[in-house]
């Protein structure tokens, strides 16, 4: 039995993905309402001085810091429900299976990217076709 590729993870390891996934998911989503409030308060900053200024130039870098923000916030949101994805597989129990070629993820590359749906050579594959389309 020794010899049979494991196919699976067990309830530990499972467990201890989760607690990652949880850990991780806390953490984007504190960054991401951090981000908001600040967004949310160069707008009233915006506001109460657009009255009173004429710097068009200074107001043109806000307009471009605010869209690094929000572009920011937009790649942390993706990032949340991609790890919300990985909760709902691990209700369902196909976590961490490569969804091409259904090996199992090596537990490493789960502990880097939790959310991880491919194997790193299917994911290269696949980064490979979209390069040459
Ligand atoms: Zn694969």
């Amino acid at each position: 039995m020794s010899s049979e590729k494991k196919k699976k993870y067990n309830k530990k390891e499972i467990g201890l993905f989760k607690k990652n996934i949880f850990a991780e998911r806390d953490r984007i989503s504190k960054e991401i309402s951090r981000i908001n409030e600040s967004i949310n308060s160069s707008l009233d900053e915006n506001r109460s001085g657009s009255a009173y200024s004429n710097h068009l130039a200074d107001q043109g870098t806000d307009v471009m810091e605010q869209e690094k923000l929000y572009s920011y916030v937009s790649q942390k949101d993706s990032y949340l429900r991609a790890l919300n994805e990985a909760l709902e597989r691990i209700e369902r129990g196909i976590y961490g299976k490569c969804e091409i070629c259904g090996e199992l993820i090596p537990k490493g590359r789960l502990e880097v990217v939790p959310s991880a749906r491919l194997c790193i050579k299917c994911k290269s594959d696949q980064e490979k076709i979209r390069k040459e389309q």
